[in-house]
């Protein structure tokens, strides 16, 4: 064992920690977990815990099922929401039965793509905004839910039960180590976010995965639900999870020049050059279910088309306004994702398309200063903006096609994820919804 597996040893020991839950995601993104007694750690460490990965979506084929997981002792967090039963956990990386990484485990897909950034010299920093609705107990699955309050954007409600919640939350999640620099009541009603601080991506991507649960976790004790569905209201906005993305060079951040449009250099204008030219194939990764298209085309500041802005809420890419004086915080903005995406492969795949930008050395196309969707289809095509995909079937259809993604998924998660996807498609496709009876039922 290395000397922070020791030290995780020692912190179990000394806050008495009955059960120790191991995380880890499946190729959709939804957290999965084992808790093991604590005497079963070191082998844990040493050896790695035994599942079977044929029963995980996505995991293995079903006659290579025995996969094994180690926990990372880096990510090792108390459960603060659960104090009575002392529990703790890890995230994991998964092992396939030689011991050597599973490729099938979306965390590894990440950590392959960061190491592929660590071989050009950057570590990939990301802060998420993770927007997500707070729903009254649902009841009916069959119709819209009923949000928790009537508020707006950046609204304070008095006795409102939204601030508290935050409160919690933001508490929750620094207790566990994670920082959070914003939250606020968003423009939906009961819709609300939280943005975490910049941290490296591997990080982010857990952090993520932990912020979805603690929030699940807390809504359940409150008895209210809490939903990252991309588009649960048809007349208001649906939740996305921008990124603001930058690469550092050791100490120094590798997007900013101080003479640079923006204070942007040129390693950031290639690298948002490549999210832009890859973004359309990554969709189907970065909004992964039938509901995300809902999300891109139903209005709500979420962006439909395939463009830079500087502070254009329109644009996929936005560069945000500079600090002066905080070089450190050059960034850019990446609109597209929802908050329903795995963001293990979320993240993978943005970091690809923006790392072959760099390599490739892409030209930024210019910039869009209008609003794009109050622009005609005509000016849109003059200027050569793209839309991004309008279902779920022409992502996958995209996403088939593109060596970008199907070299940085890795074989098997690539083909599962269509099989996936296709299937959610096929399905949705056999719905005769209730909008169809209400137009079509009565047709002479
Ligand atoms: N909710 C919007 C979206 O779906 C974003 C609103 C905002 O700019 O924060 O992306
Ligand atoms: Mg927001
Ligand atoms: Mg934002």
């Amino acid at each position: 064992m290395n000397q922070m597996q020791e030290e995780v040893l020692s912190r179990v020991a000394a806050n008495n920690i009955r059960f120790l839950t191991l995380w880890f995601a499946d190729v959709s993104g939804v957290l999965k977990g084992v808790s093991i007694d604590p005497g079963e750690l070191e082998d844990a460490f040493t050896e790695g815990i035994g599942f079977d990965g044929s029963s995980i979506e996505g995991m293995t084929r079903i006659y290579e099922s025995d996969m094994l997981l180690r926990p990372d002792a880096s990510t090792f967090q108390m459960l603060p929401w659960d104090e009575e039963h002392r529990m703790a956990r890890m995230f994991c990386d998964v092992l396939g039965p030689d011991g050597e990484p599973a490729y099938s485990d979306p965390r590894g897909v990440l950590e392959r793509q960061i190491k592929r950034a660590e071989e050009l010299g950057f570590t990939f920093r990301v802060h998420p905004e993770i927007e997500f609705y707070l729903l009254r107990a649902v009841t009916d699955l069959k119709s819209e839910p009923e949000p928790l309050d009537r508020a707006g954007y950046f609204d304070h409600v008095s006795g409102g039960m939204a601030h508290g919640f935050r409160r919690k939350v933001v508490s929750t999640l620094e207790d566990m180590g994670i920082n959070v620099e914003f939250s606020h009541h968003e423009g939906g009603p009961g819709q609300n976010e939280i943005d975490l601080r910049a941290v490296d991506a591997l990080s982010a991507a857990d952090n993520m995965m932990t912020l979805r649960t603690v929030i699940n976790e807390l809504a359940n004790q409150e008895g209210v639900v809490s939903t990252f569905m991309p588009k649960p209201f048809r007349d208001e906005p649906g939740s996305g999870m921008h990124l603001h993305l930058s690469l550092f060079e050791g100490e120094e951040n590798a997007f900013y020049s101080p003479s640079g449009q923006y204070q942007l250099s040129l390693t950031g204008r290639r690298f948002m050059a490549g999210i832009l030219r890859h973004a359309r194939e990554i969709a189907a990764v970065t909004n992964q279910h039938v509901n995300s298209y809902k999300r891109l085309w139903g209005g709500g500041e979420a962006p439909s088309y395939v463009c830079w802005g500087h502070n254009n809420r329109s644009a996929l890419v936005r560069v945000p306004l500079y600090k002066p004086g905080k070089s450190s915080s050059s960034r850019i903005e990446f609109r597209g994702m929802d908050s329903a995406a795995n963001p293990y492969l979320a993240l993978a795949v943005v970091l690809a398309a923006g790392l072959r930008g760099v390599t490739e050395k892409y030209e930024l196309p210019d910039e869009t200063e209008d609003d794009v969707w109050m622009l005609s289809d005509g000016e849109r095509q003059a200027m050569g903006i793209e839309a991004l995909p309008r279902s779920l079937s022409e992502a996958v259809h995209l996403m088939a096609n593109s060596d970008l993604v199907a070299d940085t998924l890795g074989e098997e998660v690539f083909e599962y994820f269509q099989r996936n996807k296709r299937a959610e498609w096929t399905e949705y496709r056999r719905q005769i919804t209730a909008w169809e009876y209400e137009y079509f039922l009565n047709i002479t």
